[in-house]
Protein backbone atom coordinates (compact mmCIF):
# COMPACT_ATOMS: atom_id res chain seq x y z
CA UNK A 1 0.00 0.00 0.00
CA UNK A 2 1.31 3.23 -1.19
CA UNK A 3 0.67 5.99 0.69
CA UNK A 4 0.99 9.61 -1.04
CA UNK A 5 0.58 13.48 0.43
CA UNK A 6 -2.62 14.74 -1.52
CA UNK A 7 -0.89 18.22 -1.48
CA UNK A 8 2.62 17.43 -2.54
CA UNK A 9 2.18 13.83 -3.62
CA UNK A 10 5.54 13.09 -1.59
CA UNK A 11 5.25 9.20 0.14
CA UNK A 12 7.16 11.07 3.24
CA UNK A 13 3.86 11.30 5.62
CA UNK A 14 3.06 9.25 8.43
CA UNK A 15 -0.53 8.35 9.96
CA UNK A 16 -1.23 10.12 13.35
CA UNK A 17 -4.00 9.56 15.62
CA UNK A 18 -6.41 11.98 16.28
CA UNK A 19 -6.59 12.47 20.00
CA UNK A 20 -10.14 14.55 20.08
CA UNK A 21 -11.41 11.85 22.16
CA UNK A 22 -8.78 12.47 24.64
CA UNK A 23 -9.09 16.18 25.31
CA UNK A 24 -12.97 15.64 25.94
CA UNK A 25 -12.57 12.74 28.40
CA UNK A 26 -11.66 15.57 31.44
CA UNK A 27 -15.05 17.34 30.39
CA UNK A 28 -16.92 14.22 30.03
CA UNK A 29 -15.97 12.06 33.25
CA UNK A 30 -16.82 15.69 35.34
CA UNK A 31 -20.36 15.94 33.33
CA UNK A 32 -21.05 12.04 33.30
CA UNK A 33 -24.66 11.53 34.49
CA UNK A 34 -23.20 9.54 37.60
CA UNK A 35 -21.24 12.78 38.57
CA UNK A 36 -23.96 15.54 38.08
CA UNK A 37 -26.82 13.21 39.76
CA UNK A 38 -24.76 13.09 43.13
CA UNK A 39 -23.74 16.83 42.30
CA UNK A 40 -27.85 17.29 41.97
CA UNK A 41 -28.36 14.93 45.41
CA UNK A 42 -26.04 17.41 47.68
CA UNK A 43 -27.36 20.08 46.33
CA UNK A 44 -31.50 18.81 47.20
CA UNK A 45 -29.96 17.96 50.40
CA UNK A 46 -28.81 21.74 51.07
CA UNK A 47 -32.16 22.76 49.61
CA UNK A 48 -34.27 20.13 52.01
CA UNK A 49 -35.28 18.93 48.67
CA UNK A 50 -35.86 15.03 48.52
CA UNK A 51 -32.17 14.05 47.58
CA UNK A 52 -33.78 11.86 44.37
CA UNK A 53 -34.92 14.68 43.02
CA UNK A 54 -31.67 16.41 42.80
CA UNK A 55 -30.41 12.97 41.97
CA UNK A 56 -33.19 12.76 38.89
CA UNK A 57 -32.55 16.30 37.68
CA UNK A 58 -28.77 16.01 37.52
CA UNK A 59 -28.98 12.95 35.89
CA UNK A 60 -30.89 14.33 33.29
CA UNK A 61 -29.14 17.35 32.67
CA UNK A 62 -25.70 15.09 32.43
CA UNK A 63 -27.42 13.10 29.44
CA UNK A 64 -28.69 15.95 27.83
CA UNK A 65 -24.77 18.04 28.59
CA UNK A 66 -23.09 14.34 27.06
CA UNK A 67 -25.49 13.94 24.24
CA UNK A 68 -24.78 17.61 23.02
CA UNK A 69 -21.30 16.83 23.70
CA UNK A 70 -21.16 13.57 21.50
CA UNK A 71 -22.67 15.53 18.77
CA UNK A 72 -20.62 18.38 18.95
CA UNK A 73 -17.04 15.95 18.94
CA UNK A 74 -16.08 14.42 15.73
CA UNK A 75 -16.30 11.45 15.06
CA UNK A 76 -12.27 9.58 15.89
CA UNK A 77 -10.66 9.41 12.61
CA UNK A 78 -6.92 8.80 11.65
CA UNK A 79 -5.23 12.02 10.35
CA UNK A 80 -1.91 11.45 8.34
CA UNK A 81 0.75 14.02 8.53
CA UNK A 82 3.33 15.39 5.23
CA UNK A 83 6.68 15.38 6.28
CA UNK A 84 7.51 17.49 3.24
CA UNK A 85 4.63 19.49 2.99
CA UNK A 86 4.22 19.45 6.69
CA UNK A 87 0.05 19.51 5.90
CA UNK A 88 -2.40 16.96 8.30
CA UNK A 89 -5.33 15.58 6.09
CA UNK A 90 -7.68 12.56 7.07
CA UNK A 91 -6.74 9.24 5.94
CA UNK A 92 -9.57 8.93 3.45
CA UNK A 93 -7.76 11.92 0.90
CA UNK A 94 -4.70 9.27 0.41
CA UNK A 95 -6.76 6.78 -2.13
ZN1 LIG B 1 2.77 16.85 1.44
Amino acid sequence: MSLNCPFCHSTDIMIVEANAQQANSTLSNFASPAALGALGTTVAKSLNLPPIVGGIAGTVLGGLFNSFTEQSTPPQQSLCFCHNCYQKFPTHLLH
